[in-house]
């Protein structure tokens, strides 16, 4: 082989705050802080400061490869560890705070963490659990000495103190791109949650292909507001794009409520987000409600559960805002797919294009998707047939932290996302379920969903989740549950008339039944595991 003579340089994650402190060094990152104040400071500022960050890691004895915790909201502080640990060689593991407690402990005790930085939310939280996190040498509290608690956590330093007293002149480091940068664990709806780990490259590759302009089309013209939180999925790479590409960055703290991210939205001027849909039912809920406007917001890329159409349609016609949908999972980075339109689509007429819009998404450069039936081979292209899906890329992981579940790779090398969906003849992959979500009755497979996006569709539903009950004759029947919209109350007949002028007969829910709260995952999902324990002695009418 004859090697090219190019450069050999390796890509380095702090490589992306140094390059922005330095061309794009007065664009702002605004942060609604833990402590209430809106804080705002510029790209040459954060590097500064995650330099500091590193040097105080030099001071506590963090060597390369070692991890560091985080539980924390979006904020500017949260986003310098991004730098300050992976730019050092260590790795950040972000925790999900709302994880239940057992896990917490698991994977901080699974991750061994030397250190927990966490935000002032979470001291409770860490204060009730401290004793049973073994490998924790010490607590850094994500505030200054005017908010430093008083805490019974064992060597607490205050983040602005530790690192006041340090150095700016840190260098960044160089060495090999496959190390490890972040950690990121699944929620674990089955089992024990499982450690994602990022390297350099795989973290640099993702972000390069997600800024495209066939993914999220950023540039230093944008002003971009993570929702996703940063323990989920690295906020979808948004810390690392915002960088990369210049632009402006909000992060909205602890309030992701409608009302709080709408002011956010205005005062800043957002033009792009990102979030699941539960986030962005609040917002709409709160702009319905209020008659407020967000005329900057140009595009909000949803994702993480299925979007459903009539949140892709309010969007647009209430508000002008594009919604484009990504799926993907922490397993990728996240990014798999995005729904932009492409020119044989823009060829289509329109209500065609947008059935095709309101897909998953598009298969993007830099990562291959398989979708094999149940006869065992690729299901043809023709956007009806569902098979399991595979994925391979340079930003999709091989098999999880310390070898949980052995190498999870098929002789091809592809990884098995769990999901159930369709490839159709433009290249638009559709999720039509999870494998173990998917409703089998009478040796069919019948798609929640499908159902659960027209049911949420009619005017009166506000959330709407649909969970195999088991049958003597068809194995499985689908019953749906559903949440009304405030001061709503249609009937159970009215549901489904709705329904049954938009699905199959034979997939109309047997059942429908109203509930006051759907439960939620700790990244804002609809939890099926917990509604099916909810109704495990539910029977379907005339069993
Ligand atoms: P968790 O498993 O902890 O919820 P992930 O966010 O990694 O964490 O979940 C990834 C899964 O979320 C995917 O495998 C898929 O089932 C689901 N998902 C993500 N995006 C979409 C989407 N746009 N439509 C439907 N499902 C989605």
């Amino acid at each position: 082989m004859l090697l090219g003579l190019m450069q050999d340089v390796p890509l380095m994650i702090a490589s992306l705050i140094e390059y922005a402190a330095r061309y794009h060094g007065g664009r702002e990152i605004v942060s609604r802080s833990v402590e209430g104040p809106i804080h705002r400071y510029t790209y040459a500022d954060a590097e500064t400061r995650s330099k500091r960050l590193a040097n105080a890691l030099v001071r506590l004895g963090v060597r390369p490869g070692e991890r560091v915790g985080s539980l924390a909201w979006n904020t500017w502080r949260h986003f310098e560890m991004f730098y300050g640990v992976s730019g050092h060689g260590a790795v950040l593991h972000t925790v999900n705070p709302r994880l239940f407690t057992e896990q917490i402990v698991y994977i901080v005790n699974h991750a061994e963490d030397r250190f927990v930085f966490l935000d002032l939310s979470f001291v409770p939280l860490v204060e009730g659990i401290a004793e049973r996190l073994t490998s924790v040498e010490g607590y850094v509290i994500l505030t200054d000495e005017a908010h430093m608690p008083k805490t019974r956590l064992k060597n607490a330093l205050c983040y602005e103190t530790l690192i006041g007293h340090e150095r700016a002149d840190y260098v960044w480091p160089r060495f090999d791109e496959r190390a490890a940068s972040s950690l990121c664990y699944t929620s674990g709806t089955t089992g024990n949650p499982k450690g994602v780990l990022y390297s350099h490259r795989s973290t640099l590759l993702h972000a390069m292909a997600a800024c495209q302009n066939s993914a999220m089309a950023l540039s230093a013209h944008d002003c971009i507001m993570p929702i996703a939180p940063m323990y989920h999925g690295n906020a979808w790479s948004l810390p690392y794009l915002a960088p990369m590409t210049g632009c402006k960055l909000v992060l909205p703290g602890p309030k992701m409520d409608g009302a709080s991210i709408e002011e956010l939205v205005n005062a800043e001027a957002v033009t792009f987000s990102v979030a699941v849909p539960t986030v962005f039912t609040m917002l709409l809920e709160h702009l319905d409600k209020t008659g407020r406007m967000v005329p900057s917001l140009d595009r909000v890329a949803i994702g993480g559960s299925a979007v459903p159409a009539s949140m892709i349609e309010r969007f647009r016609e209430a508000y002008g805002v594009t919604v484009v949908q990504i799926w993907g999972m922490t397993e990728t980075s996240p990014l798999g797919t995005m729904a932009t339109a492409t020119p044989e689509l823009d060829a289509l007429p329109e209500a065609e294009r947008r059935a095709v819009l309101a897909k998953q998404g598009r298969v993007q450069f830099g990562l291959e998707l398989k979708i094999i039936g149940q006869d065992g081979t690729p299901v043809p292209r023709d956007g009806a047939t569902f098979g399991d899906m595979w994925v391979r890329s340079a930003w999709a992981s091989s098999g999880y932290f310390n070898g949980e579940g052995g190498s999870r790779l098929d002789g091809d090398g592809f990884f098995p996302t769990g999901d159930v969906a369709t490839l159709d003849r433009y290249g638009y992959m559709r999720i039509t379920d999870r494998t173990k979500d998917v409703i089998k009755s009478g040796g069919e497979w019948i798609s929640s969903i499908d159902l659960e996006n027209v049911a949420v569709g009619h005017e009166d539903v506000k959330h709407a989740a649909v969970i195999g009950i088991p049958h003597p004759k068809w194995e499985e029947r689908p019953l749906l549950v559903v949440v009304c919209k405030e001061g709503r109350a249609p009937s159970k007949a009215a549901i489904l008339d709705h329904l049954r002028a938009r699905v199959a007969k034979w997939w109309l829910p047997d059942d429908v039944v109203f509930i006051d709260e759907i439960p939620l995952t700790a990244t804002g999902k609809i939890q099926k595991s917990r509604l099916r324990e909810m109704f495990a002695d539910y029977r379907l009418p005339g069993l």
